[in-house]
């Protein structure tokens, strides 16, 4: 099964280094030609050319167009019974544009956003939700095995992403709640290192404060999940809730201070640097 991948940002970077040691990496395009260096596979100067030699694609790119232009650029070249992976954070109505554009060169796609972050991507241990095909997913279980902990079949296409938009909701109110109670034990001279050691082992640990809660108090706010992302993220989910008359109070306040930290240039920081408004 010859295997390719186009984005090679922090989430794809990892899984490609995943997908090369099992030996099924086959090809990669990123736009950015310089990061396909350290791959010993053939490397592509166009999404076209790339899907005319492979028999599955993984899609790892930033947001809904860039899906959407990505799979035009493919459907043109692609073979029937390719298998289309898109890993990236989008809306369900791209997935279900994305399956159908595919559909028209018989090309199946599942929709398999994960979770896990860059650490997860590293080490082969995301959280993967898929919408699509079942049986279209037992057929590339081995290759995204190479890169998940966990993958689980939600249902028809779309689903995926449906609840990855839930994923972000929760990872937008810890986010507020960690950074919120991390700034008043911070301003109350609380030894931090212990703190944030000790409430990690109880019942409000989270990977968000094992993973951020050190680097957060030494004001590191280098590349994770770039907070831009998770705003795009937040508008898809809170579009989501609002077409199902559901209030998201949280997701609304987490866009509104993403936007100021966006508006201030604090885009390309991990979503940590929300930090920065709790204690200014
Ligand atoms: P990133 O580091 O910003 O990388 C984005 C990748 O997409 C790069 O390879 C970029 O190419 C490529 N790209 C963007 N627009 C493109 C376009 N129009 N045409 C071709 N390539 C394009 O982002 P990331 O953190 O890897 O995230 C990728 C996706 O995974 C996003 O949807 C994100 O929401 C999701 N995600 C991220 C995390 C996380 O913790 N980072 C966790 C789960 C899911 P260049 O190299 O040329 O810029």
């Amino acid at each position: 099964m010859k295997v390719g991948i186009i984005g090679l940002g922090a989430m794809g970077l990892g899984m490609a280094r995943r997908l090369a040691q099992a030996g099924f990496l086959a090809g990669a395009y990123n736009r950015t030609a310089a990061k396909m260096a350290e791959f010993n596979v053939p490397h592509y100067n166009q999404p076209e050319a790339l899907a005319a030699d492979m028999d599955v694609i993984l899609v790892c790119v930033s947001a809904d167009n860039d899906v959407l232009e990505m799979i035009e650029a493919i459907a043109s070249t692609i073979k029937p019974n390719t298998i289309v992976i898109d890993t990236s954070t989008v809306s369900s109505e791209t997935a279900t544009i994305a399956a159908a554009c595919l559909a028209k060169k018989h090309a199946a796609f599942l929709d398999a956003p994960v979770s896990g972050g860059v650490e997860g991507a590293k080490n082969g241990t995301l959280s993967m939700m898929v919408g699509g095909d079942a049986a279209v997913l037992e057929t590339v279980r081995p290759v995204l095995h190479t890169m998940t902990a966990r993958i689980t079949h939600i249902g028809d296409t779309g689903s995926g992403q449906a609840t990855k938009a839930i994923n972000q909701i929760m990872c937008a109110g810890i986010n507020q709640a960690v950074t919120e109670a991390l700034a008043v034990a911070q301003a109350q001279n609380l030894p931090m290192n212990k703190v944030i050691d000790v409430i990690a082992g109880g019942a409000a640990g989270n990977w968000f404060l094992d993973h951020r809660g050190v680097t957060m108090m030494q004001g590191e706010f280098a590349t994770g999940f770039k907070l831009a992302l998770h705003h795009k993220d937040l508008k898809i989910a809170q579009a989501m809730a609002a077409q199902v008359g559901v209030a998201t109070p949280l997701t609304d306040m987490t866009i509104t201070d993403y936007q100021q930290l966006m508006t201030d240039g604090y885009g390309d920081e991990d979503i940590s640097a929300l930090y920065r408004l709790k204690v200014s």
